[in-house]
């Protein structure tokens, strides 16, 4: 394998995964359209402007590159717009995979690795999430990522495209050198917005619910550091190279916190006080979501050794102060 084409590559996880493609020998080509991503976050390999839903573009970018594989990140991702505006859901998630699916397929390059999301599970209180589980989505923006697991089902059905689909659980962190971090705009994810407020870069943060089953009434979520979930997705390259056939991973670490952990761990970090307010809870949220799976450390040897809250939090941090994009 010596040319991945990386969807998404100049966003969050997209970035860190292309760090991790070339340290593994293999060159990570980016097609992103920046409409959330970031140019200076392509730092390890060329880079291709496009949009999925330009199935011209990506027929070009296959043809010039010859990718032996793709590693698909570029999506939308917020649980709470997904609710207010399903219908870029589905266009930008759903018809922008099926295009790049057709697109691989009619390029011949049929081994694909997929970001998918716990969010494909719902809300299933208490219930240990493994992958086995029905998925019962309670957003539009889980229920896009099903959408297009099923698609890869059927493609590898009927046209043999092979397939490892990873289920995330919640990412944090930054690359621990900083090269590469968090940075979306609006943000609107847990970790950069605490980071936010402990500096005075924004205001106090809202608790989204405090009335949750939960012990302490917030929502709990399995974090998992980024440079842990990207090692997973050079792993499961590795398995299709070696022929073993599509799989569906969880990636999380099985350990859950509520989000005033989260800010007890960043408060600690920091040295500083988060300044934050409780509201009301967040349309699409699930009380809980933790993985109860070991599959990818069994079958894959994946071990997410930096996914504790304090390194999480501490990369992060480091990140915070010292990188962002240019807008
Ligand atoms: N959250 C919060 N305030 C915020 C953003 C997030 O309380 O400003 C909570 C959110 O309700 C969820 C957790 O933090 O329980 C993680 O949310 P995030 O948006 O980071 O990730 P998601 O779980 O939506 O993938």
């Amino acid at each position: 394998m010596t040319t991945v084409l990386v969807t998404g590559g100049a966003g969050y996880i997209g970035s860190h995964a292309c760090k991790a493609l070339s340290l593994a020998g293999i060159t990570p080509v980016t097609f992103d359209n920046l409409v959330t991503g970031w140019r200076d976050a392509v730092r390890f390999g060329p880079f291709e402007q496009g949009d999925l839903v330009d199935r011209a573009r990506l027929d070009a970018v296959f043809a010039a590159h010859r990718p032996d594989a793709v590693m698909h990140f570029a999506a939308l991702s917020q649980v709470g717009e997904s609710m207010s505006e399903p219908g870029k859901y589905w266009r930008n998630n759903v018809a922008g995979s099926l295009n790049l699916i057709e697109a691989a397929v009619a390029a011949g390059c049929m081994d694909f690795v997929f970001s998918s999301t716990c969010a494909t599970y719902g809300d299933q209180d208490n219930v240990v999430l493994d992958e086995s589980c029905a998925q019962r989505p309670i957003n539009a923006y889980g229920k896009s990522k099903r959408a297009i697991e099923e698609m890869l089902a059927d493609f590898g059905a009927a046209h043999g495209l092979r397939s490892v689909i990873f289920r995330y659980f919640n990412v944090a962190g930054a690359d621990e050198e900083a090269e590469v971090g968090e940075f979306h705009q609006p943000e609107t994810h847990l970790v950069p917005l605490i980071l936010d407020a402990v500096d005075g870069r924004r205001g106090a943060l809202t608790v989204f619910g405090t009335d949750y089953d939960t012990p302490d009434g917030t929502c709990i979520r399995d974090y998992v550091h980024v440079s842990d979930l990207v090692e997973a997705h050079v792993l499961g390259l590795r398995w299709l190279e070696a022929g073993k056939g599509s799989r569906v991973f969880n990636l999380g670490t099985g350990h859950g916190f509520s989000v005033r952990e989260v800010i007890a761990a960043a408060e600690a970090v920091t040295g500083r006080k988060v300044p934050y307010i409780e509201g009301p809870r967040r349309a699409g949220d699930a009380a809980r979501l933790v993985s109860g799976s070991e599959q990818a450390g069994q079958d894959l040897g994946w071990t997410p050794g930096r996914s504790t809250l304090e390194r999480m939090i501490s990369d992060a941090w480091r990140w915070h102060k010292v990188g962002h994009y240019e807008e």
